[in-house]
Order: C-alpha cells, then sequence, then structure tokens
C-alpha cells in the first residue's frame, strides 16, 4: 500500500526533473484511477501496489515525452473520446476549428469526403452533427484501423476505405475537408520531441516546402467536388498565403480562416 499523496510527490519531482510541467502529474493520477482531477481524494487514498507500479510506469513515459494522448491510447477531440495510437497523429485542439467551419457548410443528406482522416477524428465529428455521407480516407492501413474501431465506438455514419489522397476516391462530393501533411521536411526533424518521436512522419511532412498535399488537392479537386460543392482544409500557421497561391487557377473564392491564436489554420475554397 502507498498513499497517492506520496506517489503524487514522486511523480511531480519525476516530471519536473525531465522538463516537463509537474501539474501533468494531476493529469496523469486522473486518467489512471479513472476520477475527474477534482474529486481525486489525495489525502486519503491508498494505492496497491499494482496501481502504484502502473502509476510510475506512465510518469516514466511521460519523461520520455511520450504525450499523454498516446500514453492512454485516448484523446479527446470536439467533445469526445477518441482511441489512438503511434500510427495516427494525436488529434489537435486547433483542428477543431476546421470541424466548426465545415459544419456551418454541410446539410443533411450531403455527400463529404475526409482527406487522410488519420484517426477520423474529424468525420466522425462532422457525422456525429449532420446526417450526412461521410467518407473517410487514408493512405496508412494501420490507421484506417484506428479510425474503423473509432467509427465503431461512436456508431459514426463514415465508411472509411484505405486510399492514396483520390486515387480510390470515387464521385463527387459537396463538401470535401482535409488535414493534410504540412510541416516542411527540414523543419519535422526541429519539431518537440511530444510530436517528432511520436506522430507518424507520415502525417506530418508535407514535402520540402509542405505543401505537396495542397496542390495534389487542387490538381484533382474540379474531378471530385460538385460545382457549388466546398473545400475545406487545414493549413499551418503561416500558409495562407502559399495556399491561397496554389488554389488561385481552380477557385472562385479563397477564405483564411484565423484560429484562436489569430495563426492562419483552415482555408476554404468554392470552385
Ligand atoms: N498541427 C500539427 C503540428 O503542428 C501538424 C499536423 C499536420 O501536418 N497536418 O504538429
Amino acid at each position: 500500500m502507498c498513499k497517492l499523496n506520496i506517489v503524487r510527490k514522486v511523480s511531480k519531482n519525476r516530471l519536473a526533473l525531465s522538463g516537463i510541467d509537474e501539474r501533468e502529474a494531476d493529469y496523469i493520477l486522473s486518467y489512471e484511477l479513472n476520477i475527474p482531477i477534482t474529486d481525486i481524494p489525495f489525502s486519503t487514498l491508498d494505492l496497491s501496489k499494482k496501481q502504484y507500479n502502473s502509476i510510475i510506469k506512465k510518469i516514466k513515459l511521460r519523461c520520455r515525452h511520450m504525450p499523454i494522448t498516446k500514453i492512454f491510447k485516448k484523446a479527446y477531440f470536439y467533445g469526445v473520446e477518441f482511441v489512438i495510437n503511434e500510427h495516427v497523429l494525436s488529434p489537435r485542439f486547433d483542428t477543431e476549428l476546421l470541424v466548426e467551419k465545415a459544419l456551418e457548410y454541410i446539410k443533411p443528406n450531403d455527400r463529404v469526403l475526409d482527406l487522410c482522416t488519420g484517426s477520423g477524428c474529424v468525420a466522425i465529428s462532422i457525422a456525429k452533427n449532420v446526417d450526412a455521407y461521410v467518407e473517410a480516407s487514408d493512405i496508412s492501413k494501420k490507421a484506417l484501423k484506428v479510425a474503423k474501431k473509432n467509427i465503431k465506438v461512436h456508431g459514426a455514419k463514415v465508411e472509411a476505405y484505405q486510399s492514396n489522397m483520390f486515387d480510390k476516391v470515387q464521385g463527387k462530393f459537396n463538401v470535401i475537408v482535409s488535414n493534410p501533411p504540412y510541416i516542411e521536411s527540414e523543419v519535422v526533424t526541429t519539431l518537440e520531441n511530444e510530436v517528432k518521436e511520436y506522430d507518424p512522419l507520415i502525417a506530418l511532412d508535407g514535402g520540402v516546402d509542405g505543401l505537396d498535399f495542397y496542390r495534389e488537392i487542387a490538381n484533382k479537386i474540379k474531378n471530385y467536388l460538385l460545382d457549388d460543392g466546398i473545400l475545406l482544409m487545414e493549413i499551418g500557421y503561416n500558409q495562407g498565403d502559399a495556399v491561397r497561391e496554389i488554389f488561385k487557377s481552380v477557385a472562385t473564392n479563397i477564405e483564411i480562416v484565423k484560429d484562436y491564436n489569430n495563426n492562419d489554420r483552415v482555408v476554404i475554397v468554392k470552385i
């Protein structure tokens, strides 16, 4: 038996020594014990040896900069929980803006495509909020496995399939959304350990200038979007102008939406 307070102290010390905010100890304890942080009885709870070992194991992983989402294999996005693993990008808060904006355009019964779906969090969040026909594709079979699991857990009306960008996509859509890889190849290696060590490179690397996938989408979009359709994509914090330039020749209107940090984040394209 071991007092939770002691485990908490040990955990905080270990995290601080690894340069990680010691307050994360409480998040890890909360996840591990399945008790909301505010309800954890820190001064009275006794832990079993097994619980102690399990917590210390997770603290050690966090000390190696594994993100909490990857340690517990779950993440919250748009108000619900998703399973994740090392084969998918951990859902980012920033990406909720893509869903929020997409939902402004999607009407019931629309055909919607989510390219580069990863964990499926964007497609599923859309399907949970509007009764549309949502398809989700990804080049990675391992990512698709995660997406399919999430679709099942949420009972979401989403059809997920493997496709290298548009390769296996059929027909035209009212709305296409995508959070493609958009980090410049050279910049990937400079990202924080949490990202470069634990998010899949394939989900981050957008080629030399980070824009490869936007060019690919721009080249093919007319074949996959209905005439009055809308394309919404997440972009990097400084890519607004470059992405606008890429879509200039195929678009009748391009809007760049800023996120809560005032960075470029979502591009909305009408063709
Ligand atoms: N937003 C992610 C990051 O900053 C990158 C996601 C992406 O490339 N689509 O790490």
